[in-house]
């Protein structure tokens, strides 16, 4: 059993802050930032491509019954909500959930950059290959 599906059988201990019968939402043990939480479904699914959409839709929804609440009590000035596919994206736990990191400023513990690229080649090429039908 995977340490989500044993946290969801109250096998682990964690903070839960929401939970209904299709999901659960916790704090992430290693709080990023003040409310990093993590909302992941209760039923085993390896990752983002392996849900069924009508689950993702009620990940989504209590995503942002979450986000309200965080906003609520915590005041932070913005949120990254993001899902990590694959180990190569930082996946460490095969069990889909999606993380809701609270920003409460631009020196704190998180830093998401994109790097513009500025390859028009590259834009082009790719266009190419996902328009195909
Ligand atoms: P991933 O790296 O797969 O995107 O995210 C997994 C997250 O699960 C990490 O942020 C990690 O801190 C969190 N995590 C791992 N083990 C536990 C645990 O036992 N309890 C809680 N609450 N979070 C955990
Ligand atoms: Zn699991």
């Amino acid at each position: 059993m995977c340490i989500f599906c044993k946290i969801v059988s109250r096998e682990i201990p964690s903070h839960i802050i929401y939970e209904d019968d299709t999901v659960m939402a916790i704090l992430d043990i290693s709080q990023v930032t003040k409310g990093h939480t993590l909302v992941l479904s209760k039923k085993h699914y390896d990752d983002f491509m392996d849900c069924p959409v009508e689950t993702l839709a009620k990940i989504m929804n209590v995503s942002q019954i979450v986000t309200q609440r965080i906003n609520d009590r915590l005041h932070p000035r913005g949120f990254n909500l993001l899902s990590n596919l694959g180990e190569a994206a930082g996946q460490s736990v095969d069990h889909v959930h999606f993380h809701i990191i609270p920003r409460y400023n631009e020196n704190d513990e998180l830093t998401i950059t994109f790097h513009p690229s500025n390859r028009n080649e590259r834009l082009e090429d790719t266009a190419k290959i996902l328009k195909e039908k």
